[in-house]
């Protein structure tokens, strides 16, 4: 209560005495091994997705779900492969030279755009620091 009204009589002030409001976002970078794929991600994953479907095996990536939104591409949009099977929901997207899946595109279950990140695909990211939950795909 008390930190809700002294926020309001900040937001009062106006911005020219005001702090500057920083919010702090991580982004994370991510690419495919030869680069022609490369991307940023904005948040921070808590948890990783280990799916169980005939194209998750294969990969054996780790998942992480993120608004479309939140994925920019830093290189163009074509250098990635599409690779689509069964029902076509989810564009499974990949890199044509090194043959790295770094990404896939589809919507959740309201029509949002989500991309699906593959966690082995990032720069600098500890995969064994957060915890793998198993998600059973092939059953679906
Ligand atoms: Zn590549």
């Amino acid at each position: 209560m008390l930190v809700q009204s002294s926020q309001d009589r900040q937001k009062g002030r106006g911005p020219a005495q005001g702090r500057t409001v920083h919010t702090f976002q991580m982004i994370h970078r991510g690419s495919c091994h030869c680069g022609r794929v490369a991307f940023e991600v904005q948040g921070e994953p808590t948890q990783a997705m280990a799916c169980n479907c005939s194209i998750c095996s294969r990969k054996g990536s780790l998942l992480w779900f993120v608004r479309r939104d939140n994925l920019r591409l830093l290189t163009p949009e074509a250098n990635a492969s599409t690779y689509m099977f069964n029902k076509h929901v989810i564009r499974h997207r990949f890199c044509p030279t090194c043959g790295i899946h770094p990404y896939g595109e589809g919507a959740d279950p309201s029509g949002k755009p989500m991309a699906a990140i593959n966690l082995r695909c990032l720069e600098n990211f500890d995969c064994k620091a957060i915890p793998v939950k198993e998600f059973d795909g092939r059953s679906l």
